[in-house]
């Protein structure tokens, strides 16, 4: 099986390209240059052993985003430059988490941290954008992009079900430009602070483990997304996920139940579990969003 994976600067994906030569190991490089350049940093694409290259015994990491099985993109990167704006509130995205949507196997999730700040923005986007979800408490701007799920934060995106790395680079540059036209604009726009409808029930149901195992002391995974998502029940009571073989969802289900809430999501003890964006921040000396 072919893998991809991309990396939050160009410094890391140099020297994982350098590691990789080093190694003669094939590779196939994705390029998001030029129409992408400004949310996307160069994904290297080997054989499922090609990781072990970039983690060698006695060698410092390479430090990636994630790995995730590759799918030819089925759509171009554009071949002119991304435009530039006089005042460029969103800056540039950097990728710091690829992963499988837990939700879909056949799509992916990333979480980009922003060199911007888009707290300003927010009510704008929300006085156009019917559709969305928005917390001023937060603050979190949540919308569907046709099947993908986008929930922005102030200093990050997270964006579920993606296509693959192209298509996630296409939703950020997507994202990058409504957000800089909809802030040249704002003097005639009306900004809107009304919290609209959260996501759905559904969307915490399809980040459970879906086998009313009861240990929550819900009979169904359904009931129980249901009283999380009426905020009567702490998210932490599903036991396969936040301490048993489900732990894997416990990051995607957090996110969900965050731009439920429209705050940080805790735990039973009180303590927030830090996300793997987090702990990657953290890796790569790059500060966490402080939202
Ligand atoms: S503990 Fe989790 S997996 Fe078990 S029924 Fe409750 S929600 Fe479903």
């Amino acid at each position: 099986m072919r893998v991809v994976t991309t990396f939050a600067d160009r410094e890391e994906f140099e020297k994982a390209h350098v590691r990789l030569d080093a190694h003669g190991v094939p590779f196939e490089m994705v390029s998001p240059d030029p129409g992408y350049r400004l949310v996307g940093v160069p994904a290297l694409v080997t054989e499922a052993e090609g990781r072990v290259a970039l983690t060698p015994r006695g060698a410092a990491e390479v430090i990636s985003a994630g790995w995730v099985e590759y799918r030819p993109a089925r759509i171009a990167v554009p071949e002119a430059e991304p435009p530039f704006y006089d005042e460029d509130v969103f800056g540039e995205a950097r990728i710091m988490v690829l992963a499988p949507c837990v939700a879909d196997a056949t799509k992916i999730r990333l979480i980009a941290h922003l060199t911007g700040d888009l707290t300003g923005v927010f009510p704008y986007l929300n006085a156009e954008m019917k559709e969305a979800c928005y917390n001023a408490r937060g603050p979190t701007f949540t919308f569907m992009d046709a099947y993908r799920m986008v929930s922005m934060y102030a200093r990050r995106i997270a964006v579920a079900k993606a296509d693959e790395i192209v298509d996630g680079w296409r939703t950020l540059e997507m994202i990058r430009r409504r957000v800089n036209e909809t802030w040249a604009r704002r003097a005639h726009i009306e900004p809107c602070y009304e919290m609209r409808q959260k996501p759905p029930a559904l969307e915490i149901f399809k980040r459970l483990p879906g086998t009313n195992c009861r240990a929550c002391g819900e009979a169904t995974c359904l009931a129980f997304a249901v009283r999380v998502h009426a905020g009567e029940a702490e998210v932490s009571r599903c036991q396969p996920v936040f301490g048993g073989e489900y732990g894997h969802l416990r990051e995607a289900l957090l996110e969900v139940c965050q731009a439920v809430a429209g705050r940080g999501t805790r735990e039973d003890n009180g303590r927030r579990h830090r996300t793997r964006t987090e702990r990657h921040a953290e890796a790569t000396g790059f500060s966490p969003a402080h939202d």
